[in-house]
């Protein structure tokens, strides 16, 4: 099983449900539908719309981030795993490098992966490395410290997924090679199965994935699916990423 999720980060009103109908009418005619599953992360004010309306539909939805306190805090403009969980949403992102940079760290990310699990949201745990650690070959180093940081044997694997999303490549167009990539996705799994003893959650990849950039990825079978930031606010081109990837 493959995963394309969309990452809509600060976009959409609920008139922006036209995209996702789009999509949704794409995929449940598509000959491939069976070998993928698509996900959406819109804002928390689109959630609970969108999650009804795609309620048993071909789209599930998520959120971007939770609060790393449950069920409800005295902290403003937090929003827990339960109040999200509450409105339909089945997963969430964690560990963006966004929220990573605003400050969230391994203690917090531990916490925030917790309590999305005990709400019953599987998690979409993000991990990379930026432009200097890559720069000075620390990319494995840097990945194996948030893996082992925040991932324990006891979290279910199947509630898992991970996102590798080197920062450096995050909305600019600059992509690792194919051969770069597999050898990556390959030390991942490595220090995933130690973690969970034998088999690895999915292991995805993000940055800069589009429809054109989709055909460089096609060959790597260690990655099991795709982040996409900018080009999921284009029906037609989240659409065409996929039809270029069984293309
Ligand atoms: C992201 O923000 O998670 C992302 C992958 O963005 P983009 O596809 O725009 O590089």
């Amino acid at each position: 099983m493959k995963y394309f999720i969309g990452n809509w980060k600060m976009f959409g009103v609920p008139n922006s449900i036209y995209i996702l109908k789009k999509i949704n009418t794409f995929c449940s005619k598509d000959k491939n539908r069976k070998k993928y599953r698509v996900i959406i992360t819109p804002p928390f004010t689109l959630i609970e719309k969108f999650a009804k309306i795609f309620k048993d539909k071909k789209i599930s939805i998520g959120s971007q981030n939770c609060y790393h306190k449950d069920p409800f805090s005295s902290n403003t403009s937090a929003v827990s795993p339960y109040m999200i969980k509450s409105v339909g949403a089945k997963y969430t992102l964690i560990g963006h490098s966004d929220n990573r940079n605003e400050g969230d760290n391994d203690h917090l990310l531990k916490s925030k992966v917790q309590f999305a699990l005990k709400n019953k949201l599987k998690v979409i745990f993000c991990i990379g490395e930026n432009k200097v650690e890559k720069k000075n070959k620390k990319t494995i180093v840097v990945l194996k410290k948030q893996l082992q940081n925040v991932l324990e044997k006891k979290f279910n694997k199947k509630d898992i997924i991970i996102a590798y999303e080197p920062i450096w490549s995050i909305g600019t167009g600059k992509l690792p090679t194919s051969l770069e990539l597999k050898k990556t996705a390959i030390q991942i799994k490595k220090i995933l199965k130690n973690i969970f003893k034998r088999k690895s959650p999915a292991v995805l990849y993000g940055g800069s994935v589009d429809e054109k950039s989709i055909k460089i990825f096609k060959e790597i079978n260690e990655i099991d699916g795709f982040l996409i930031g900018g080009a999921s606010k284009s029906s037609k081109k989240f659409i065409d990423i996929i039809k270029n990837y069984y293309r």
